[in-house]
């Protein structure tokens, strides 16, 4: 298993030299499995320059996993240049928590009159797979999903993989009880 951490902020991206150790994009990571598998975790500011980095090397297959719906872990969808690639397979997985579907969490990103791409502008062929579920495979990875105390819901996940563990537990608000939360 190997992670890159594309953008660890909350809230919005910055910039400035105060921010240079850990960069100035909201959250996304890549978690590759041994068999190269790519998985993107949160499609926050950082999943502008992994997609860049993904078409420069010729990958057009990818698995994205949402924590949830928050502006900050989503905002980079209309950025990853891979959606407007006909050459793209993108499969969507997460529990929609309070929207009604992942199609809809994402779509919301390029709805007028606050972006100037439609939605219909996507080229990639991508599958939503809406699963709110005790764990999910990618090859020899197994991803368990962990409640977060979070409003309006939200998953971290631990990811296994040859007795290797990865938790990714993000926005977890210990000192609020949250409806639906551990
Ligand atoms: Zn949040």
């Amino acid at each position: 298993m190997i992670i890159r951490c594309w953008g660890a902020r909350g809230s919005i991206p910055v910039s400035g030299r105060q921010y240079l150790r850990h960069g100035g994009n909201t959250t996304c990571l890549e978690i590759r499995t041994k068999d190269d598998e790519i998985l993107i975790v949160d499609a926050g500011s950082g999943i502008r320059e992994l997609g860049n980095f993904l078409l420069a090397k010729d990958r057009h297959t990818f698995t994205l996993l949402l924590t949830h719906a928050h502006w900050d872990h989503i905002m980079g969808f209309p950025f990853f240049k891979p959606i407007y690639s006909h050459k793209t397979n993108l499969t969507v997985w997460g529990c929609p928590f309070a929207q009604t579907s992942l199609k809809e969490m994402l779509s919301r990103t390029m709805a007028p009159p606050n972006f100037p791409v439609n939605f219909d502008a996507i080229r990639a062929n991508i599958s939503y797979q809406d699963m709110c579920i005790d764990s999910y495979k990618l090859g020899s990875m197994t991803i368990t999903p962990i409640a977060l105390s979070h409003p309006n819901q939200g998953m971290g996940y631990e990811f296994a993989e040859d007795g290797k563990r990865f938790v990714f537990l993000t926005d977890n608000e210990l000192g609020h009880q949250h409806e639906g939360g551990a």
